[in-house]
């Protein structure tokens, strides 16, 4: 259990600057304030870098730049446009092995992961969307759609690099210009972005990156030539966004949390279906925002489904996000691993029973073993409430109708999955199911093409496919 044999991806591929400023109007510049950042290898707790921490002039700076750069780059045909994008879209290909280890050093999610999931995902977007720039005319909103202005981005820790494309492929395909802010504690990845954009040759000003952590993002959002703002993050700032916005006039897209039921039909191919709630929920250690973190299971299969679950969770390796073997990587943050205990130490305190394999962790770093609660309630906290880590709790129904009430009994609304044989009973449920996403027989694919968002708590608004346009254009 857990042993692997070492094979790590070497970190000499990545060149960490000791020391980073904002990228704003295409320059590396310092940041008005005081304050810096350290930015933690959270697998060893060693500090990989210090980051500035960017104050509100800062962020004026930044959004100074974007608007100037807005007549330019919004002027340019769309085809012209679409050349810089597909020259990103090459570049993050061609550098993406240093990109993936820098993410996984950052964010402490396995190499395996970054480099055949967020990597191509990432490159992905940009191509994707590079091919809308010069046919927006033909994209459903009438003759002539034209770009917001400065759009100001603000992305959370989870997939730091994919988050930052989803955002910003859209904004620039459609003429937009971007000030993006990443988490405080995956900067990393946004940065060596920046260098990128420098590359690509993109016009100085029409990305902008500036670091810090929740009064950064305020600053961003609250500005006022900041026509339109997009938020990935949690519903709590979500919430604060919305109404700190309210009444501005900008236009806002806010992509939130989510408490994904992943539901198992007697019918299942169950082989299938374990390998599906595993990726479900232990992908990048269930810090997903999509995460089918509830399993609800059919009661007539309950024993044979968890046994098969148990077994399988006792060969996932857990360890050095740099090894090639690693399946569970490091928890971002002590701060997220404090919440992801507390949450768990509730889960116990309120009757559910607690189960991980043996496992043991490293010393240093920030560490969860993959870990299922079994008899919840509904109203446990543990079933109601994102924890955003590697915990599942599973519920169980008896008849089709009571798998959509429980899985649509709750706040959340982001994604859901259905496991059966049966092609009929798959639309009737995803019919049913109050969720911006329904995965069926498969569990986490994405795609550039396909919309992706949220009802009810997870937000509003659609990143990806034609519809991730809407956000970024008038009509
Ligand atoms: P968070 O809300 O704490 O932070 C997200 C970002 O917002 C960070 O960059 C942070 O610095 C910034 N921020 C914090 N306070 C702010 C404020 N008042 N104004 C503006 N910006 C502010 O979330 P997190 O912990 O980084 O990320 C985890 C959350 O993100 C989870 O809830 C997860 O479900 C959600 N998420 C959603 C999606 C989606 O597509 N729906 C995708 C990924 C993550």
């Amino acid at each position: 259990m857990f042993e692997y044999a070492p094979a790590p991806e070497s970190r000499d591929v990545v060149d960490i600057r000791p020391s980073y400023g904002l990228f704003i109007g295409g320059e590396w510049v310092d940041s008005q304030g005081e304050n810096r950042n350290k930015t933690v290898n959270p697998a060893s707790e060693e500090v990989l870098a210090e980051v500035a921490w960017a104050t509100e002039a800062d962020v004026d700076r930044a959004v100074q730049a974007a608007r100037k750069a807005f007549g330019v780059w919004s002027a340019l045909p769309g085809s012209e446009r679409a050349k810089y994008l597909f020259r990103i879209a090459r570049i993050i290909q061609e550098r993406s092995r240093e990109l993936a280890v820098l993410e996984s050093l950052d964010n402490g999610k396995p190499i395996r992961e970054s480099r055949d999931v967020d990597l191509p995902l990432v490159a992905a977007h940009f191509f994707y969307y590079a091919g809308w720039a010069d046919k927006l005319g033909y994209a459903g909103y009438g003759p002539g759609p034209r770009p917001l202005g400065v759009a100001g981005q603000v992305i959370p820790w989870n997939f730091p690099l994919l988050m930052l494309a989803w955002k910003i492929a859209p904004a620039l395909a459609c003429g937009n210009t971007v000030v993006l802010k990443p988490a405080e504690t995956t900067p990393l990845t946004a940065l060596l972005f920046a260098e990128i954009c420098a590359q690509a040759d993109l016009p100085p000003g029409v990305v902008n990156i500036v670091t810090g952590a929740g009064e950064t993002g305020a600053a961003l959002v609250n500005h006022p030539d900041v026509d339109k703002v997009a938020f990935t993050g949690s519903t709590e700032v979500g919430r604060q966004i919305a109404r700190s916005v309210a009444g501005t006039g900008k236009k806002v897209t806010l992509e939130l949390g989510g408490k994904a039921a992943n539901i198992v039909f007697e019918d299942a191919a169950l082989d299938q279906a374990v390998e599906g709630i595993v990726n479900g929920i232990f992908f990048n250690q269930g810090h997903v925002c999509c995460a089918g973190s509830r399993l609800l299971v059919q009661e007539s299969i309950e024993t044979e489904l968890l046994d098969a679950l148990k077994r399988r969770l006792g060969t996932l390796r857990l360890g050095d996000p740099l090894d090639k073997n690693t399946d569970i990587g490091a928890i971002n943050s002590a701060a997220q691993l404090a919440k992801i205990r507390e949450l768990s130490d509730l889960g116990e305190a309120e009757g559910a029973e607690r189960w991980s394999p043996a496992c043991s962790l490293p010393d240093k770093g920030f560490w969860f073993p993959p870990t299922i609660f079994t008899g919840v309630a509904q109203s446990h906290r543990i079933a109601r409430e994102e924890v955003f880590g590697p915990v599942l709790s599973v519920l169980t129904f008896r008849t089709p109708a009571e798998a959509v009430e429980k899985a649509n009994n709750t706040p959340f609304g982001l994604s859901a999955g259905v496991w059966t044989e049966k092609g009929s009973r798959i639309l009737w449920m995803a019919d049913r199911l109050r969720a911006g996403v329904v995965w069926a027989n498969t569990f986490n694919r994405f795609d550039p093409t396909s919309p992706f968002g949220g009802y009810k708590e997870s937000g509003y608004g659609r990143e990806g496919g034609r519809h991730g346009l809407e956000a970024y254009l008038d009509v």
